[in-house]
């Protein structure tokens, strides 16, 4: 029997990167799929995709943001009306915002990254948690980043948000063990998505591929790591395995986050 065989894993973020990149894995394991998302021809391409190499795949997908609370509520509500239940939360959708030194951020934008990655992952454990409760089963994997565990230059509001994203983890953890529910977060390092592509554009507008490859000669693998490296182990946490894994952020970044400087 597959790994995820009758569980619903209810993925926000789902459109494209890392969301997109656990949806296949997930699929691969036997999952009934929910794909979020504020991109709506992303989440049909989505679909299409899945669907056409899976014949069979249940995926439903909503349109929503995350940010917002009456549609975080919508999505949780439509999903146990077509599944009755969620066993798996992926808690992904998130921003980078814009690079800027602490002064000079926007205060606008400072506010969105905080509406999306911390107060839309919060949205999305309020709506969910007490359907786990309920069925004294769960898993959650929050998205972290290693921006959740040190510094990133011109990054605060991100750097905020992820900590805080790794701070709701060990509480949900501390709150909800006792229910069989557990929530775990992942920081991943730099992976290569829609995202990073974008980050690399604005740390050198002239020549994004050296920022790139900059990045790749400071990580200890010497390269970047890929979505899919990511799925496996998000889909680890996912599981019924993942049963006494609880309140952890786990890096995912090629070693990186150990290093004092460049290796
Ligand atoms: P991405 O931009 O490639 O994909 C993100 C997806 O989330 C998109 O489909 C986008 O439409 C959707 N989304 C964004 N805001 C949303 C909202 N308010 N409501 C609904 N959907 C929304 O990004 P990614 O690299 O796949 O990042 C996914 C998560 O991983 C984010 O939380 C990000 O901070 C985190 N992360 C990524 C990296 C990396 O290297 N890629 C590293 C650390 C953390």
């Amino acid at each position: 029997m597959k790994n995820f065989e009758k569980n619903v894993i209810l993925i926000t973020g789902a459109g494209m990167g890392l969301g997109l990149a656990t949806a296949w894995e997930a699929a691969a394991l036997g999952a009934k799929l929910v794909l979020v998302d504020y991109n709506e021809e992303a989440l049909q391409k989505a679909k299409s995709d899945l669907t056409k190499d899976y014949s069979g795949l249940e995926v439903l997908i909503i349109k929503a943001d995350v940010s917002k609370e009456e549609e975080v509520k919508a999505y949780v509500n439509e999903t146990i009306e077509k599944f009755g239940q969620i066993d798996g939360f992926y808690n992904n959708a998130g921003i980078e915002g814009k690079q800027a030194s602490i002064t000079e951020y926007d205060i606008d934008i400072f506010k969105k990254v905080v509406d999306i990655n911390l107060m839309g992952v919060y949205y999305g454990l309020r709506y969910v948690l007490p359907h786990m409760q309920e069925r004294k089963y769960g898993r959650i994997v929050n998205v972290a980043s290693v921006g959740g565990i040190r510094g990133v230059m011109n990054q605060m509001p991100y750097v905020a948000s992820k900590h805080a994203v790794s701070g709701m983890t060990k509480n949900t953890a501390l709150e909800y063990a006792q229910y069989g529910i557990t929530s775990n977060a992942i920081a991943p390092g730099a992976i290569l998505t829609p995202m990073v592509a974008e980050a690399f554009k604005q740390v050198n507008p002239a020549d994004p591929q050296a920022a790139e490859k900059d990045y790749a000669q400071a990580n200890p693998a010497k390269r970047l790591g890929l979505p899919a490296e990511v799925a496996k182990v998000v889909c680890f946490l996912l599981s019924k395995d993942c049963s006494y894994v609880n309140g952890q952020t786990i890096a995912i970044d090629g070693g990186q986050s150990n290093s004092y400087g460049n290796v």
